[in-house]
C-alpha cells in the first residue's frame, strides 16, 4: 500500500474481521494526501456506512462546525477512523476488530505524516495514550513515538451533553495555535519555539518571541457557572499522571 488511494482500495475489499459482513460500504477515510491535520474517530455509524465517508452524520456536522470555527473546512484535513467498517448497532469495536484494522490506520499515518493528530474520543486516544481516561488527557498535547497527539472528546459526546460540547469547543480552539507552532518547529533552520525533547514538561525559553506551545495550550481555569453539577468534572482539569515510557507530556 504505497498511497492513500491504495489503502482505500484494499480496505474496500477487506474481510479481515467480522465487521465486513454487516457493512454497506467500508469507510477508509478521506482528505488530501498532504493534510497537516489528521482526525481519528472510532468507527463508521449509520450514515457513514451508507455513504462510505467518515463523519457525515450529526457528529460530522458538528465536526464541520468546529472546523469552521477555526477557519478550516473538511477539505483541508484528513479524517479517518480506528475501524473502517460499521460495528452492528453502533456498538463499540472489539479489541480484536481494532487489532485487525490497525494496519490500515498505521499505513495512513505513515503516508500522511501529519503535523498533528487529533484523536476524537476514547478509542483513538487509547491507541496512543493507553490506560488513561479521555477526560483526563483531553486538550493536552503529547508527543508519542515522535507523533504529536492532541486528544479531544468525540463530537458525538458534545451532541449529548452541553458541558462536553463546551469542552470540545475549548480544546478545538487550541488547534490553530498548535499548528502554527508545529509548523515553525518543523522548519529545520527555524529559531522559533522549540519543544524540548527531554524532561516531563514544556517551558518556553525567554528568547521565544512568537507564540509558544504554552501560550496556545495552557489550561484555563474553569469559570464559575453557578451550578456545580454543570461545571466540568474536576478530573477533566487535573494534571494527568506522568506519561509512561515512550510518551512525553508537552505541558
Ligand atoms: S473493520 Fe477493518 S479489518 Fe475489519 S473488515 Fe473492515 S477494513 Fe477489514
Amino acid at each position: 500500500m504505497d498511497t492513500l488511494a491504495e489503502v482505500a482500495r484494499v480496505v474496500s475489499a477487506c474481510t479481515d474481521c467480522q465487521l465486513h459482513a454487516g457493512r454497506t460500504n467500508a469507510v477508509p477515510g478521506e482528505g488530501p494526501d498532504a493534510a497537516e491535520l489528521l482526525f481519528i474517530g472510532e468507527g463508521p455509524g449509520f450514515h457513514e456506512d451508507r455513504q462510505g465517508r467518515p463523519f457525515v452524520g450529526p457528529a460530522g456536522n458538528f465536526l464541520e462546525d468546529l472546523l469552521q470555527s477555526i477557519g478550516m473546512t473538511r477539505d483541508q484535513v484528513y479524517i479517518a477512523n480506528m475501524v473502517k467498517c460499521r460495528p452492528p448497532e453502533n456498538r463499540d469495536p472489539s479489541p480484536s476488530e481494532i487489532a485487525a484494522c490497525s494496519k490500515y490506520l498505521d499505513r495512513q499515518i505513515e503516508l500522511l505524516d501529519p503535523l498533528l493528530i487529533v484523536t476524537l474520543g476514547r478509542f483513538s486516544t487509547a491507541r496512543f495514550i493507553p490506560g488513561q481516561s479521555i477526560s483526563r488527557v483531553r486538550g493536552r498535547l503529547r508527543r508519542v513515538n515522535g507523533r504529536h497527539i492532541f486528544p479531544i472528546m468525540h463530537p458525538a459526546a458534545g451532541l449529548r451533553r452541553q458541558e462536553m460540547r463546551a469542552a470540545i469547543e475549548e480544546d478545538f480552539a487550541k488547534i490553530p495555535g498548535l499548528l502554527d507552532v508545529l509548523r515553525i518547529q518543523s522548519e529545520p533552520a527555524s529559531e522559533g519555539p522549540q519543544v524540548r525533547e527531554t524532561g516531563a514538561s514544556f517551558e518556553p525559553t525567554p528568547s521565544q518571541q512568537s507564540r509558544s506551545l504554552w501560550d496556545v495550550i495552557a489550561p484555563t481555569e474553569p469559570e464559575s457557572s453557578g451550578s456545580e453539577t454543570e461545571a466540568p468534572a474536576p478530573a477533566e482539569l487535573d494534571e494527568p499522571n506522568d506519561p509512561p515510557p515512550g510518551q512525553q507530556r508537552l505541558f
